[in-house]
């Protein structure tokens, strides 16, 4: 997100920020280990429910505070959608697990396998204060005619079976994925590698109004998607029957036809997207082996949440520390913004554990800085350079997408050395401004 805010693209495009963390990333030598600094013990306990993003960043902090943390995972490992949902060929597991081992190493405790259902009861162990983060676990359904066919999947359910190898969901001939997000598009990429034939995604609004990320589209398109804009699926059913050598109709054919219809813009809803509307009379078929909704997700409570619910069905929280309408309850990340993305699940994780510390008589204070302060070490001229402004933004280096039909290879390479150097002297040095003197006006 920092990105799309980069002053550099009012010259011309963005600097590669995130391409160039992830190149500051990749060769974290972990050096910076030997200079943590984990506060003596409290005596205090913190209950994490979720070990997605929100609740791992939690935890960490919390411990680094001296504060003892539990984190329960339902699921038999942490990591949240960064494990199940994200596939692997943009997250490779090995970053993941290695900075989860990073956290147990501090003392943070994992009880994986681990669902809970009641927020009392971890009170009644001793917790001094507890943390939700369940995330959004359920796919939203999409409310047409013959979805509860077993042809219909959620992009949730296909991408945790398929990232936690739990073969639950066959993937074969033709794919249909509704939907124009993030999900939509790595439902359809997962299903290309996973032996579909064919992947369709279709959308109701168009290129434009897409809200997955610009190189990801890119990406599934050039592996060959097929993206039918203006497009909604109405309803579906099963396609006929399998017919045998003697012309008997034996068994559902397993396939699907759904019936969609054709859009076209019209005002701006609440979202301020144009709102779509159905072209009448535009009505056509496709047939599917597949159909999976990729429209949006939703969380899964457990009743003793009811109360603090919001008006919408999600959990409300006070925006400054996350502390719900019970006293030492705390939630952040999906569950209590909507869908949204890992920093932000990250920076949620970071304001709960501040406002608990704080809770606790601490500072709420828990950044570390392992080297001095930028300014000394950055070069504070900024001088004139010959075409500056012209300087293009780096390609992303990316696996040739004949080398990625049936494997879960990295696609995004990193940056060589002389790349990133490059790239990063595209920057304007925005935080100089401050110190530009005013230029002397004439007496
Ligand atoms: C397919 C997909 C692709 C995405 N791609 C990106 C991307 O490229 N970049 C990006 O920034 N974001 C992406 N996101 C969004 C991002 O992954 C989420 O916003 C983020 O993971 C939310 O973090 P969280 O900790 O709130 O919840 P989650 O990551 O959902 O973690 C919640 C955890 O809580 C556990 N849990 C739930 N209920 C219980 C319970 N009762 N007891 C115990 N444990 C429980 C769950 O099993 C889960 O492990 C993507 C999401 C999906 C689904
Ligand atoms: S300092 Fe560099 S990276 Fe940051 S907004 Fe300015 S140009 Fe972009």
């Amino acid at each position: 997100p920092c990105e799309q805010a980069c002053s550099r693209g009012e010259v011309n495009e963005p600097i590669c920020i995130r391409f160039l963390k992830r190149f500051v990333s990749d060769r974290d030598t972990k050096r910076w280990k030997s200079k943590l600094k984990i506060k003596p013990d409290t005596g205090k306990k913190v209950a994490i429910v979720g070990g997605g993003p929100a609740g791992l960043t939690a935890a960490w902090f919390l411990r680094t505070k001296g504060h003892k943390t539990m984190v329960f995972e339902a699921l038999p490992q942490a990591g949240g959608m960064m494990r199940t949902g994200i596939p692997e060929y943009r997250l490779p597991r090995e970053i993941l697990d290695g900075e989860i081992n990073d956290m147990l190493e501090i003392g943070v405790e994992i009880r994986t396998n681990s669902p809970i259902e009641s927020v009392k009861s971890l009170f009644a162990e001793g917790y001094d204060a507890v943390f939700l983060a369940l995330g959004a676990q359920s796919g939203t359904k999409m409310g047409i005619e013959g979805e509860e066919d077993p042809g219909v999947l959620d992009g949730i359910t296909l991408l945790k079976s398929v990232n936690l190898k739990e073969g639950t969901v066959k993937i074969a001939g033709h794919v249909v994925v509704v939907g124009g997000g993030n999900v939509a598009i790595d439902v359809a990429r997962v299903s290309l590698r996973k032996g579909a034939k064919k992947v369709t995604i279709i959308y109701r609004r168009t290129r434009k109004e897409m809200p997955a990320a610009g190189e990801e589209i890119e990406e599934a398109l050039k592996e060959g998607i097929d993206i039918q804009y203006l497009t909604a699926p109405r309803k579906v059913k099963p396609a006929g029957q399998r017919v045998n050598a003697s012309g008997q109709k034996v068994a559902p054919s397993g396939q699907l036809e759904i019936e969609c219809v054709k859009m076209e813009l019209g005002e701006p809803d609440k979202s301020g997207r144009r709102r779509p509307v159905e072209v009448k009379g535009s009505e056509f078929k496709i047939s599917a082996d597949l159909m999976v909704a990729a429209i949006g997700q939703k969380p899964v409570l457990f009743p003793e949440l009811d109360p603090l619910l919001n008006e919408t069905g999600w959990i409300a929280a006070d925006p400054v520390t996350l502390e719900c309408k019970k006293k030492g309850l705390f939630a952040g990340g999906d569950m209590e913004t909507g869908p949204a993305s890992v920093i932000k699940a990250l920076a949620a994780g970071r304001k709960a554990a501040s406002a608990i510390d704080r809770m606790f008589g601490g500072d709420g204070e828990i950044d570390h800085k392992f080297i001095p302060e930028e300014e000394t070490l950055m070069p504070r001229e900024i001088g004139r350079q010959e075409a500056f402004a012209y300087r293009e933004r780096a390609e992303i280096p990316v696996l040739p997408v004949e080398k990625r039909a049936d494997n879960f290879n990295l696609v995004e390479q990193g940056f060589t050395d002389a790349a990133a150097r490059k790239e990063s002297e595209r920057c304007l040095k925005c935080q100089l401004r401050l110190r530009i003197k005013k230029t002397p006006m004439p007496f």
